[in-house]
């Protein structure tokens, strides 16, 4: 089912969370482990993410540097696959533009569509480690509106073959990112939200949120969409802060604000289980006033973990 008909169908606010693919030859019982402990919760659907190769130089003899590109967590179409067909439950894999070109993202189409995978999150990725832009790939998308209008034109039965005949339309029910607190690369939110319509007017049917930590950026950021006439599903996303070092790390990484009365606490705590028990507490409370307000559904990133994710859902799901 697709993440629109998940929402069309419920009155209540839905649960879902974000998977990484696991780190190269690990199994899928280690995937398993991070799935399972929250299917009691009946997450509606699953997003797998997805990782761009990383740039990496080897030292040789004489000084030289020999380049290698490294992608650490291969594998999103066919994690997407098997936890579907495992568990029963919606994948969401993520396609980006960065490091793929029109036509290998054609052919993940191609085998996703064959697979019975009918959702996408369409991003357009960050500038690998160590580089200070992003820059696509020579025959890739550019902006995540360029792969919304691709996988668009594939929903028609418009390939990068013009000439092929008897081509058969996918049917994919597409997601796009939006930034309450404004994408860092954009010079000001109104030209973002210019941004998230051009996606939206492109075919994209919802929109998930970057992380958040004050509920009233998320408020803000809907009402201006609707005025910019933005008028899909807006799907909060949740990140319970589990480290103090995470003060520094999320708005240097997401360009989010960490309230200042949340930050204080997190300064008092004593003990690693003290600040990683308030960010769930944070999250609990973020969730319920979300749910209050009517929001579609509860997206949560695990990040690669799922134990603090667990504690939330037992409160609120
Ligand atoms: P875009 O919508 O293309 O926007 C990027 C920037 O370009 C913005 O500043 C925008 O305002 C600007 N812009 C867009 N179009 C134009 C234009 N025509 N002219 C000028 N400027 C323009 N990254 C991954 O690598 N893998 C993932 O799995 C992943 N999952 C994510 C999930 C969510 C819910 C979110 C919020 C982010 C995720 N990211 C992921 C991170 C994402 O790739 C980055 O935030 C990236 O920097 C922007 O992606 P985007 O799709 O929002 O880009």
């Amino acid at each position: 089912m697709k993440v629109t008909e998940h929402i069309q169908k419920s009155e209540k606010t839905l649960f879902s969370f974000e998977l990484l693919p696991p780190l190269k030859g690990e199994q899928f019982s280690q995937i398993e482990d991070k799935i399972n402990p929250l299917l009691e919760f009946n997450p509606s659907y699953i997003n797998i993410t997805y990782h761009q190769e990383e740039i990496q130089y080897e030292h040789l003899p004489g000084g030289l540097l020999k380049k290698r590109t490294v992608r650490k967590r291969p594998g999103t179409v066919g994690i997407s696959s098997a936890i579907q067909y495992k568990t029963g439950i919606n994948v969401v894999p993520h396609l980006i533009c960065g490091g793929f070109t029109r036509e290998v993202t054609e052919n993940a189409l191609i085998d996703l569509h064959f697979l019975g995978i009918n959702n996408l999150l369409l991003l357009r990725g960050d500038a690998p480690a160590g580089q200070k832009y992003f820059i696509p790939d020579l025959d890739g998308n550019t902006y995540a509106v360029d792969l919304v209008k691709q996988v668009s034109n594939l929903n028609k039965g418009i390939y990068l073959e013009e000439e092929l005949e008897n081509a058969h339309p996918t049917d994919f029910c597409i997601g796009v990112a939006g930034y309450p607190e404004k994408h860092p690369e954009a010079p000001n939110l109104d030209s973002d939200l210019l941004n998230l319509k051009a996606k939206v007017d492109a075919g994209a049917e919802y929109i998930v949120t970057q992380m958040f930590f004050d509920n009233s950026k998320y408020f803000e950021f809907v009402k201006s969409c609707r005025a910019a006439g933005i008028d899909v599903p807006i799907i909060p996303g949740l990140k319970p802060l589990s480290a103090k070092s995470q003060l520094i790390v999320l708005p240097q990484t997401f360009h989010v604000d960490i309230p200042q009365v949340l930050a204080k606490e997190v300064q008092k705590c004593k003990s690693k289980q003290s600040v990683y028990e308030l960010g769930i507490a944070w999250s609990i409370e973020q969730s319920k006033e979300l749910i209050a307000a009517g929001v579609p559904v509860l997206h949560y990133y695990t990040m690669g973990k799922s134990d603090n994710i667990r504690e939330i859902a037992k409160a609120i799901f």
